[in-house]
């Protein structure tokens, strides 16, 4: 497709499409765009490498609240999410666009079996520095065990370390325990290594968060206000997440306008306006 074709696609597709899904347009080209991204990801990505050796010093640090027993002698670790954590899945959210859609399995499935994410800025240069001072990084993503090996293909592609033993990208229905829900998985990785740091862009990605209302998601991030900027790094996304979910209660049965009016009642105008 041409630039002009996309162009004018893009233009009727949004022009069309349920107002719901405009906003993505602005996250996406932000993402794709942006100087702003590629820095806000970047000063992420040096400041956890920055903290690395001293979160490997003391070796009363756990970065998991599933971390239990005596941890202080196991082999250190960090766990990063994949999606938008450290691959780039912005071309898939600039097809849906350009084509008028919304996210889907099918289409989602066939983006992932292409490989072609790039990462995300600074991961690279992070998880290197992670291996470098003997710490292994583990993925816990929600990408399918079925996707698995089109994952391995893709981190491997984008320069990400992927040792062949242990096995450390963790998916969904691996085992019958890896829910949805990262906490088993959590509690998998700290069973044999101490977990310096998580990295995400999820508030699932750090503590279990689904199904909870906007208020609520704050309550858990100011509870764990110690953890952020030492042992838990967020990385922006503004284009899906469970922010987004929470909005609109989670409630996938909603017409697209139902669900942009329960988005908007959460806009704050402020003052006496
Ligand atoms: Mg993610």
């Amino acid at each position: 497709m041409t630039a002009a074709v996309a162009m004018a696609a893009l233009v009727s597709a949004c022009a069309s499409a349920p107002p719901q899904r405009q906003p993505n347009l602005d996250a996406t080209l932000w993402i794709q765009t942006a100087a702003e991204y590629d820095a806000a990801a970047r000063s992420v990505y040096i400041a956890a490498a920055n903290d690395l050796a001293g979160l490997l010093a003391d070796s009363a640090e756990s970065a998991v609240l599933e971390q239990e027993g005596n941890y202080s002698a196991l082999p250190p670790a960090v766990i990063l999410d994949v999606d938008e954590t450290v691959l780039d899945n912005s071309p898939y959210q600039a097809r849906l666009l350009i084509g008028g859609e919304s996210y889907d399995s099918q289409s989602w499935a066939a983006w992932v079996n292409e490989a072609a994410a790039a990462a995300v800025p600074g991961a690279v240069e992070f998880t290197q520095a992670a291996v470098r001072l003997g710490i292994t990084v583990f993925y816990v993503t929600n990408r399918r065990a079925s996707q698995e090996e089109a994952t391995r293909r893709n981190l491997i592609e984008a320069g990400l370390p992927l040792p062949g033993d242990p096995d450390v990208v963790l998916t969904l229905d691996e085992r019958p325990d890896w829910l949805s829900s990262k906490s088993s998985r959590r509690q998998f990785v700290a069973s044999t290594h101490r977990v310096l740091m998580l990295v995400g862009d999820d508030l699932n990605d750090f503590v279990d968060v689904d199904g909870l209302s906007v208020e609520q998601r704050d309550g858990v991030e100011e509870r764990f206000v110690s953890y952020w900027g030492e042992r838990w790094r967020m990385l922006p996304n503004p284009t899906y997440g469970s922010w987004e979910r929470a909005l609109f209660d989670s409630d996938l049965g909603l017409t697209p306008s139902e669900r942009t009016n329960r988005k908007a009642e959460h806009l704050e105008p402020g003052g006496e306006w």
